[in-house]
């Protein structure tokens, strides 16, 4: 096996080493409410330094994950799929920058193939899973991973069985049966279907792509800092390769990419790339905030009865809850908790002011900015940066409550009323 790049696996609780050479998931441990110690990919950066060449080379790559594959647990990137996942934008967004008093940018996730940066994830556990030649691979989601692993597996000819709630929304379930999957509805949230889906793994001996669970999905979400950092030094005009900006915002709902975003910068300042790490921020829903309250007590993580109506981060039980609380405590940042007015507010801010249409977790984001704003964490001019994480049109009719309804005409006598009225 080629992973000479690849150090091992390193278990956050114990510390103990594994062999890269096996596939593994979390570590068993009883005494966690999880029921297994998370696992971090760990790697041997000269060797990665000598495959990617100087930060330079790196930054005048195409914006795709192959360019990225040094820095991922595969021999090389003749495993990812031909669906080009990443290279999604980095926008300046100047309307709402100039409303929050910050200089802010939108890195817009939504345009990945299957319209969420979970596409990010799903091309690893497909490149990873064909590395250790499985043809099944298995996922718990609520819905986005469920659709983009459904795409990413009809792209490579292996097969997709996905287990979200029989409450996600259609068109993310529509997708992973349109792609071909096997598409189990389970009655019962989030944590229910991901208990079915970790049986059924066991059961089957399917790989198993569950966020948390599985280490290696944070190796392919951190493929968006590698892109942010390229983006942000040509578009805030640095003059270096790559930089960071002073903050970003990550909805959290497992906490997996926000774990992946500060591995992502991190990975960058072990190779001598980055100057700098940003200020990571978590926005959890208040009706979703294990991970918030476990930052705010500065105790465990404890399961909650989650109900936010952002059903990308609606889950009792975090299960990445480590990693997110280590990336908003060694960059500086915090924890948010915005109300699911706030988030689907924010959601018509994105749309009217620039023009782009995201799903409730994303536009958490924007939600977390304002708070943050509010309470004095992020200063005036700062350089902040949204991970927009998937697109509106997954779930249309999130925050329809708050606009006026579409206006039914069938003559022009019928257009000049409203016109007149509104001239
Ligand atoms: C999965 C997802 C999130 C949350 O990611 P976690 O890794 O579970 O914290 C946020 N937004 C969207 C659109 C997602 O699909």
């Amino acid at each position: 096996m080629n992973l000479e790049h690849v150090v091992g696996l390193a278990c956050l609780e114990s510390g103990t080493m594994h062999s890269p050479d096996v596939l593994r998931y979390g570590s068993p441990n009883p005494t966690s409410e999880l029921g297994f110690s998370p696992l971090d990919v760990r790697y041997d950066y000269a060797v990665v330094k000598r495959k990617l060449g100087s930060a330079e080379a790196l930054a005048m790559a195409p914006l795709i994950m192959q360019s990225f594959a040094p820095l991922l647990p595969i021999p090389d990137a003749s495993y990812l799929s031909t669906l080009l996942v990443g290279g999604t934008p980095l926008l300046r967004s100047s309307r709402l920058s100039r409303e929050l008093g910050v200089e802010l940018f939108v890195k817009d996730d939504s345009r990945n193939p299957s319209g969420s940066l979970k596409d990010r994830a799903s091309a690893l556990a497909v490149a990873h899973a064909r590395f250790f030649r499985r043809d099944k691979i298995a996922v718990a989601s609520t819905g986005n991973a469920a659709a983009s692993l459904a795409s990413q597996a009809a792209s490579a000819g292996l097969t997709a069985i996905v287990f979200v709630p029989a409450q996600a929304p259609i068109a993310k379930i529509m997708q992973a049966v349109m792609y071909g999957s096997r598409v189990y509805t389970v009655n019962g949230n989030y944590d229910a279907a991901y208990e079915v889906c970790q049986r059924a793994c066991e059961c089957f001996g399917w790989y198993n792509r569950s966020t948390g669970y599985n280490p290696y999905m944070t190796e392919g979400k951190k493929t968006v800092s590698f892109e942010m950092a390229i983006q942000f030094a040509r578009l805030a005009g640095t003059g270096a390769p790559m930089s960071a900006p002073d903050a970003v915002f990550v909805p959290v709902g497992d906490g997996c990419i926000a774990g992946a975003v500060h591995k992502g910068f991190d990975d960058l300042l072990q190779l001598g790339f980055l100057e700098r790490m940003p200020r990571i921020y978590g926005v959890q829903s208040d009706k979703s905030a294990a991970i918030h309250r476990a930052w705010v007590r500065q105790a465990p993580i404890r399961k909650v009865n989650a109900t936010s109506r952002a059903d990308s981060i609606c889950a009792d039980m975090p299960r990445d809850g480590a990693k997110a609380l280590r990336a908003i405590r060694e960059t500086g940042g915090s924890f948010l908790a915005v109300s699911d007015g706030h988030i689907l507010k924010a959601i018509v801010d994105l749309a009217r002011k620039e023009g782009i249409f995201v799903e409730p977790a994303a536009a958490a984001s924007l939600a977390g900015l304002c708070s943050a704003r509010a309470q004095g964490l992020v200063r005036d001019g700062e350089k902040v940066v949204l991970l927009l994480t998937g697109s509106g049109l997954k779930d249309p009719l999130a925050g329809a409550e708050l606009l006026a309804k579409p206006l039914r005409v069938s003559t022009l006598d019928d257009v000049k009323k409203v016109e007149h009225l509104s001239a």
